[in-house]
């Protein structure tokens, strides 16, 4: 199997808080890089023909990395969007549950993100029927590995905020979390 490129599920210029110069390079070079690396890191090894995810769950090292880099970024973008939405159903029971409302889960989430040191992913992750849990990652990582669902990223990566926001990642944070595609979240979630 060889890994594409993921399309975009808006308009580069619909999201309103990150740019399309912004997408041009994170989407359309970052992870494209990480996907060629990673199908060249694929060729010709016993990983040829395994997906993604099995392959981030059993490698290590620069494999690894570009595996997780691809499946981490290509669900960082589809949690986007530039319409307004809301958590709604039994994900908005569950935040209220684990946080004490969606705008203290939001104060939380953006402080765990905004101290996310260096370079890394900030998530929202199922570790129970009616667990939620904020966890941040360095570099590559993913909640998956330790046996985790993630529900949410953010990727606190400089390059996925400088154009826009330079140095002001709260200012990100900030405009992130009123560009979430609730319905993506509440569509990864388990029993
Ligand atoms: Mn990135």
């Amino acid at each position: 199997m060889t890994f594409a490129l993921p399309p975009l599920k808006y308009d580069k210029k619909a999201l309103g808080f990150i740019s399309e110069n912004t997408l041009n390079f994170h989407h359309g070079k970052h992870l494209q890089t990480y996907i060629d690396t990673t199908n060249k890191l694929v060729a010709g090894s016993n990983y040829e023909g395994k997906s993604l995810l099995e392959i981030m769950t059993s490698s290590s090292g620069p494999l690894f990395n570009n595996a997780a880099q691809s499946w981490n970024h290509e669900f960082y973008f589809n949690c986007l969007t530039g319409e307004k939405k809301e958590p709604t159903g039994k994900l908005l029971e569950m935040i209220n549950e684990n946080f004490g409302s969606l705008d203290e889960f939001k104060q939380k989430f953006a402080a765990a993100a905004v101290g996310n040191f260096g370079s890394g992913w900030t998530w929202l992750v199922q570790t129970g029927p009616n667990k939620l849990k904020i966890m941040s990652t360095s570099n590559a990582g993913n909640p998956i590995v330790d046996g985790f669902t993630p529900i949410l990223t953010v990727d606190v990566w400089e390059h996925a905020y400088y154009l826009d926001y330079q140095n002001r990642r709260a200012d990100y944070l900030k405009d992130f979390l009123e560009h979430i595609d609730w319905d993506f979240v509440a569509s990864q979630m388990r029993d």
